[in-house]
């Protein structure tokens, strides 16, 4: 991982830099979206500390992240499909040596047929509004395989996401200036906003494109926009720290090869700043009055706290009486996810 990305603010910028401000409020892209999805659910994750185990899809993204990131450790004309797909091995060696629990989510997780995206879940019921269906997460079983069946094919279905980066981009044409990096920055001069981003590609003429690798299934209208939001969370905090507003987000979809490019202007991100602070405000609030109401939605299939939700049937454990006032500027895990 290469060291975060601090950079001066643009000249004649009144905004400080973030370390030096006093503990304050935060927000990353995926707690953001956590407390706009459910309330209840930012409590759990950011202020309870609840454990969750990532899912198996989850592990594949992070795996697929980590190859491409390192693809760009080669000489540029070794970064071939073929260098890629050697990568996945080594890279899930050193994702067991750091968190060597995954093999467990892997051994763990039962074998299913269709869509496991939560996140393409949330979305669609974002999008659709349709009533809440506990257990609807659960797909048809097949046969269990034994563990080195199964492992085998995870690492090969995480080759079989590579063809599809390979198909919309030549990394032997591109050098990036950053990658898989923390970016943060301080907005209405008291909320710092900081998460990873995949990758930040910096033309000669200083054009900055943010981009981003979806591993799950196919985009979905609502699903983009709850990815665009993280990207123009990204472009938001590239534009105070570098002076310049992003000339291209980009999706890029590896299951079904695609890439969805959007670019932003200045006033559109002056209304996701003042989107983002009415967020942190509603936040705090919540907070302020112990007050975090579950919002359920066919997310809920994938919530891990079911069982504490009271729409469940379940009851919350008593609110914390001391909170880590950095509580919510870490970037969490998925930030760096999906
Ligand atoms: S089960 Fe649903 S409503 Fe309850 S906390 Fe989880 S996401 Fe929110």
């Amino acid at each position: 991982m290469t060291a975060p990305t601090v950079s001066p603010p643009p000249p004649g910028s009144p905004r400080r830099d973030p370390a030096d401000r006093p503990a304050g409020p935060s927000l990353s892209p995926s707690r953001a979206a956590d407390f706009k999805t459910c309330p209840l659910l930012f409590r759990f994750r950011t202020i309870d500390k609840l454990p969750e185990q990532p899912s198996a899809d989850q592990v594949r993204g992070t795996l697929v992240h980590a190859v491409l990131e390192t693809l760009f450790d080669l000489p540029a004309a070794e970064r071939t499909p073929e260098a890629a797909a050697a990568l996945v091995e080594p890279a899930w060696q050193r994702i067991l040596t750091e968190e060597p629990g995954v093999a467990e989510i892997l051994a763990a997780a039962p074998a299913r047929r269709g869509v496991t995206d939560p996140a393409a879940v949330a979305a669609e019921a974002d999008a659709s509004g349709l009533p809440v269906i506990p257990g609807q997460a659960a797909l048809a079983d097949v046969p269990e395989p034994d563990e080195a069946t199964r492992l085998s094919a995870f690492l090969d279905s995480a080759r079989a996401l590579l063809p599809g980066y390979f198909a919309v981009e030549d990394p032997r044409r591109l050098e990036p200036a950053e990658r898989e990096s923390l970016v943060s920055t301080l907005i209405d001069d008291e909320l710092l906003i900081r998460g990873y981003i995949d990758r930040l590609d910096i033309s000669p003429a200083g054009d900055l494109r943010v981009v981003d690798y979806k591993t799950g299934g196919a985009p979905r209208e609502a699903f983009e926009g709850r990815a665009l939001f993280q990207l123009k969370f990204y472009a938001l905090v590239l534009w105070r720290t570098h002076g310049v507003v992003p000339r291209v987000l980009r999706l890029l979809y590896l299951k079904d090869a695609e890439a969805l490019d959007y670019s932003p202007d200045a006033e559109e991100l002056e209304r996701f700043e003042r989107t983002l602070v009415a967020l942190s405000a509603a936040i705090e609030r919540a907070k302020r009055d112990q007050d975090f109401r579950p919002k359920p939605s066919r997310l809920c299939g994938w919530c891990s706290h079911q069982a504490l939700c009271p729409e469940f049937g379940g009851t919350p454990p008593p609110y914390p009486t001391t909170t880590d006032p950095a509580a919510d500027s870490a970037p969490a895990d998925d930030d760096r996810l999906a």
